[in-house]
């Protein structure tokens, strides 16, 4: 492997990075990365692995020895502060993270949030380890525009809802609109993080997440999850594709989204593995403004895709309207708008996204129609049981 230099031009040393929920989607793209590019080791920690099994197999890889799965429930391990000690940096991954959980199990998901983090963070503190943990997009809830007259001329106006790190407000709804238990959870670990940057020197970078999508992302509901489990946006409507459903669109699809490809994303995690200096002490939004769409037209988008992936015709019915009350519950709300501001990444990492949103549901959506068509199939040829 050649030597890496990083963006400075100082060679890299190989490191030991803990990566706590190392088995998820982001973990999975990110412990491949690691493995198949840079020289650095991983001591994986998740309570599953199914993920990243293929890079944990056979003991031929080229990178064996270099990634060690650790099967710990973050909760309750006393295992959790040696292995953050062995380490030269810690990623925590690590939470409940559907926005299904978050007015249905909102204690669960202020716990995982907040609560679970809370040694992580001590741990590194305590012993002078480097942190980047991962907050979320929904740390700036609703846009200030979104509370302007439907009319105004001023939701057009950038100032208005372009999402800022170190200017931008955070915008809940009310305590029963328990949909933002997740995002008040992950706000007040984000203050707890800086104040420890602040008083007690912690080296920490904060990732703020916009819509990262691809393969691995959740489950596909009945096949590698629970039938009755309700995913992220993606896995929602590629199930819905895969058994020839309409797509659901809650409340209208008329929220706003950008996304991003889960392999441009990756690249900017690398770049704040490897660039401490550049990183530490920073918020980052990574996501692709250029990449927005409505939920509807996102929902458009990808029956058009799956229709050239799999070669199947499209339904008469695409899409069907649920109210967000009938899809999840008492308690749900929105975020309107998610444009990321990109300033502070770009100055600091050089990073801008790639890949454009045709591309990356191409490539995604032909994953997911390779992966789980057959297994859709056998299941609803199956006889219901009465
Ligand atoms: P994911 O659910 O696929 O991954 C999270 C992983 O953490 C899972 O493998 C889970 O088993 C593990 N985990 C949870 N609790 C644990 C515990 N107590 N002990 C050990 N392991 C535990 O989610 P993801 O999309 O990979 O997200 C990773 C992080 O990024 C999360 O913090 C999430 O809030 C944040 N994020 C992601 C996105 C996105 O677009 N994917 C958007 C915003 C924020
Ligand atoms: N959504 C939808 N139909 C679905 C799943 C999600 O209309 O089957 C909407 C959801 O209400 C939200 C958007 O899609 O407006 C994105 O949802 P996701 O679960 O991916 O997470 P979010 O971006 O809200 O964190």
């Amino acid at each position: 492997m050649a030597a890496r230099m990083d963006l400075d031009g100082r060679l890299i040393k190989p490191m030991t990075i803990c990566m706590i929920g190392a088995g998820g989607f982001i973990g999975s793209h990110l412990c491949e990365k690691l493995m198949a590019e840079t020289p650095h080791k991983v001591l994986a920690l998740d309570v599953y692995n199914d993920k990243i099994k293929h890079l944990l197999e056979p003991d031929s890889l080229p990178w064996a020895g270099r990634i060690e799965f650790h099967r710990i429930n973050i909760k309750h391990d006393s295992r959790l502060e040696g292995l953050i000690k062995m380490a030269d940096l810690t990623i925590n991954l690590a939470a409940i993270c559907t926005p299904a959980d978050y007015n249905t199990r909102p204690l669960d998901t202020i716990y995982s949030n907040f609560i679970d983090a809370l040694p992580v963070v001590k741990y590194c503190s305590e012993n002078n380890k480097r942190l980047i943990h991962f907050s979320t997009c929904e740390v700036y809830g609703k846009t200030i525009g979104s509370f302007l007259p439907k009319d105004s001329p001023l939701r057009k106006d950038p100032a208005y809802y372009v999402l800022k790190e170190d200017t931008s407000p955070c915008i809940f709804g009310s305590i029963e609109k328990q949909r933002w238990s997740y995002a008040c959870a992950k706000q007040l670990i984000e203050r707890l993080i800086y104040a420890e940057g602040v008083e007690n020197g912690l080296d920490f970078t904060i990732v703020r997440p916009f819509n990262w999508i691809g393969p691995r992302m959740d489950f596909i509901p009945g096949i590698d999850g629970p039938s009755e489990g309700v995913p992220r946006v993606l896995a929602c409507f590629s199930n819905n594709l895969l058994r020839r459903e309409p797509l659901k669109l809650v409340d209208g699809g008329q929220s706003q989204r950008t996304f991003v490809y889960i392999k441009d994303a990756i690249e900017a995690v690398l770049l704040m593995i490897e660039n401490p200096d550049r990183a530490n002490g920073h918020i980052f939004n990574v996501g692709n403004p250029n990449n927005e769409v409505t939920v509807r037209q996102l929902a458009e988008m990808m029956t058009q895709v799956y229709t050239k992936v799999s070669g199947e015709p499209m339904l008469q019915s695409p899409s069907i309207d649920v109210s967000s009350k009938e899809f999840y519950g008492e308690g749900y709300d929105d975020s309107d708008k998610r444009i990321p501001d990109m300033t502070i990444i770009n100055k600091q990492l050089g990073w801008n996204p790639k890949t454009s949103l045709w591309d990356l549901l191409e490539s995604t959506l032909t994953y997911q129609h390779r992966t789980y068509a057959e297994a859709i199939k056998k299941s609803m040829a199956k006889p219901t049981a009465f």
